[in-house]
């Protein structure tokens, strides 16, 4: 077998892998009844995780740079966005015991 076929969680040096562990990543939720496109969302988020559409609501272009400052949800005058943690897909391996 060779060496570049292994999973990245054997390959990767010790410290890249605690990184990648430790990543949390967020789902951004937009509720477009509430929205009124004011932008503030946009506007606001430092890791630009939006970009906004011909109206001026939000669209979410880049979820994964999210790191859920909450700075959207915060600012935003209508409760129209929600930012909750991405579930962990876990492996099947790890719920057998839980049966
Ligand atoms: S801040 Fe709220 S109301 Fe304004 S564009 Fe963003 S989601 Fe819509
Ligand atoms: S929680 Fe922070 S980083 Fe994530 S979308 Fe909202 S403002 Fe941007």
């Amino acid at each position: 077998m060779a060496a570049n076929s292994l999973p990245t969680a054997i390959t990767a040096p010790p410290g890249e892998e605690a990184t990648e562990k430790k990543r949390k990543y967020f789902d951004i939720d937009i509720y477009r009844d509430w929205c009124k496109s004011c932008g503030i969302c946009a506007a606001l988020c430092p890791k630009h995780c939006f970009t906004r559409d011909d109206t001026g609501g939000p669209l979410v272009v880049d979820p994964d740079s999210c790191i859920g400052c909450g700075w959207c949800e915060i600012h935003c005058p209508d409760f129209a966005i929600s930012v909750h943690p991405r579930p962990t897909i876990t492996p099947t391996s790890d719920n057998s015991e839980a049966d």
